[in-house]
């Protein structure tokens, strides 16, 4: 276990994992920008890669830099281990490659990341390690799907667009019946927002590319969990396929957690507002976010989230024309896929973000033409409302 100095978390998300002492006394985490470490002597570098010395190596093995984060991102999840990789992808790539073997199955949240989503379909097709879907909104729908080679459950919650929720304590519960791991991307959320271990799951996941970084200037991710499991991803698939995460990205993401509860608060008081204002206009059909009372996974949302979040989608009135034109009569609100940044953003998902998803499992997952998403950003809200509006006005 790593030693956890400071236990809030406003104070543990700028202080965790670094002694200044260690560091000549540096107020900000030093960048190390080194591919490789020296040795002393021969003898030093064999005891190093024998494991008998602890030390550096070589970057993709370890870089101090990326170890603060790494310790500070486990301390976050209350987790036993942190590794931080080059995106979000290579962070669910190398977690799905080490859990599963050829033959195996792999029971998933109906409704995924898109390239999540492509990464399952490649997985299936070249190495026969098959999966399917469950809304899981019971424990007996679960049950149903669970086959003796299923190698682990894969949740996202809420669920990117449509921000459904799924429901991770009866999720947990089911799977240590069947003692099958459960996988979490809580990127949506954030670790200020939901903790998924502390529910009972096993890994969490990050693209740490949206809230976490927060400033629209890296992708990365993470994943936590226990250390005998994080410990053979590092030895595996992350050292031997190597999507590591470079030290200047490590260093901007310990600069971006350092506000991370007061941005976090500051997109949850945002997208509450801008949400009541959304349902009320006439153009806007139905309306899809986690804090919002008459969401169908409201009552879950109380349970494991402290907040709803950034993220809102809704549906208007019209056909995909519509949708596309909505987002061109914005004007200071970015057309942009991606979320958690200090911009307000706004994609369409079936168009964009979904594309590869074919149309029959895209509408089955609720990304229908008319859906749009909203990442609600840090500025006015008076400001971002008056946009929309303007923009929804004219359809
Ligand atoms: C963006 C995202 C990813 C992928 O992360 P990258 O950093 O873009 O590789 C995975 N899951 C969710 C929910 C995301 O929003």
């Amino acid at each position: 276990m790593l030693t956890r100095k400071h236990n809030r978390f406003e104070t543990s998300v700028i202080h965790e994992g670094y002694d200044a002492k260690d560091m000549l006394g540096s107020l900000s985490t030093p960048l190390f920008q080194t591919s490789t470490y020296t040795f002393t002597s021969a003898e030093q570098g064999e005891r190093r890669f024998a494991g008998e010395e602890d030390g550096y190596i070589y970057s993709r093995l370890g870089n101090p830099t990326v170890t603060v984060l790494e310790e500070r991102i486990a301390a976050l999840e209350n987790g036993e281990r942190g590794l931080a990789f080059g995106s979000g992808m290579a962070a669910v790539s190398a977690t799905l490659i080490a859990l599963t073997k050829s033959g195996d199955h792999i029971l998933c949240s109906s409704g995924l990341y898109g390239c999540t989503f492509g990464l399952l379909t490649m997985m299936k097709e070249k190495y026969h390690i098959d999966h399917n879907f469950s809304a899981m909104e019971s424990k007996e729908a679960i049950k149903k799907l669970i086959r003796p080679e299923t190698a682990c459950i894969y949740v996202e919650t809420p669920i990117n667009p449509t921000m459904k929720l799924i429901d991770l304590k009866m999720v947990a519960d089911v799977a240590k019946e069947y003692d099958i791991p459960v996988v979490v991307d809580n990127t949506f959320s954030s670790p200020y927002l939901q903790q998924p271990l502390e529910l009972g799951c096993d890994v969490v996941i990050h693209s740490a590319t949206k809230y976490i970084g927060g400033h629209g200037d890296v992708i990365a991710g993470l994943v936590v969990g226990k250390k005998d499991f994080l410990d053979s991803v590092a030895m595996t698939t992350q050292k031997d396929i190597g999507g590591i995460i470079s030290p200047f990205d490590a260093w901007l993401l310990l600069r971006g957690l350092k506000t991370l509860p007061i941005r976090m608060d500051r997109h949850c008081d945002n997208a509450e507002q801008i949400a009541k204002k959304l349902k009320e206009h006439p153009n806007v059909t139905s309306l899809f976010y986690p804090g919002d009372e008459t969401n169908s996974g409201y009552e879950i949302g109380q349970k494991q989230m402290k907040r709803g979040g950034g993220v809102i989608s809704f549906e208007i009135a019209g056909k995909k024309e519509d949708a596309q034109k909505l987002l061109n009569k914005l004007s200071f609100l970015k057309i942009a896929v991606s979320l958690g940044d200090a911009e307000t953003l706004i994609e369409h998902p079936a168009t964009m973000t979904h594309a590869v998803v074919p149309e029959e499992s895209r509408l089955e997952m609720g990304i229908t033409d008319q859906l749009i998403r909203l990442s609600v950003g840090l500025e006015a809200r008076e400001d971002i409302w008056a946009d929309l509006k303007q923009a929804l006005d004219q359809l």
